[in-house]
């Protein structure tokens, strides 16, 4: 059920399970600004979800609130990932979802790392 990215942050959401470890994940990389971890449901060989620890619930109230130190690791944060996998070479894709038309279904930013194949044009 797609989410209304305006609404305010609910501290139940699965990501913040996840990041409070009440929730299993398969954790590729953590730091004091990120956590990734495989998508449950993999849209591609490589799928990864890459999440502030900060409680944002999309890139729209992470653009305007979160503090540059917070953006900046959490950029870095996705490039640092992309590179541990290995996909630099061979490419990868970064895709993140903003409210219902766009289907974002988790209040919790994100970030989807694609890789491992050739991807074509529409993977979302
Ligand atoms: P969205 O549509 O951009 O909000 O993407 C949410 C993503 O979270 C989807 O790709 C789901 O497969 C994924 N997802 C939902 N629950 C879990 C979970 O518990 N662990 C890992 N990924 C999840």
């Amino acid at each position: 059920m797609p989410i209304d990215a305006t609404l305010p942050y609910d501290d139940g959401n699965i990501f913040a399970r996840i990041l409070r470890g009440e929730i299993p994940s398969r954790r590729v990389y953590e730091d004091e600004w990120a956590v990734a971890f495989h998508d449950i449901a993999p849209q591609a060989p490589v799928h990864i979800l890459v999440i502030p620890r900060g409680r944002y619930v999309s890139w729209d109230d992470f653009s305007a609130q979160a503090s540059a130190e917070e953006i900046a690791g959490f950029v870095r944060a996705v490039g640092t990932v992309a590179r541990e996998q290995g996909l630099v070479a061979p490419g990868y894709r970064l895709l993140g979802n903003v409210g219902p038309d766009a289907g974002q279904e988790v209040p919790h930013l994100h970030v989807h790392l694609f890789g491992g194949a050739a991807l074509g044009r529409m993977i979302a």
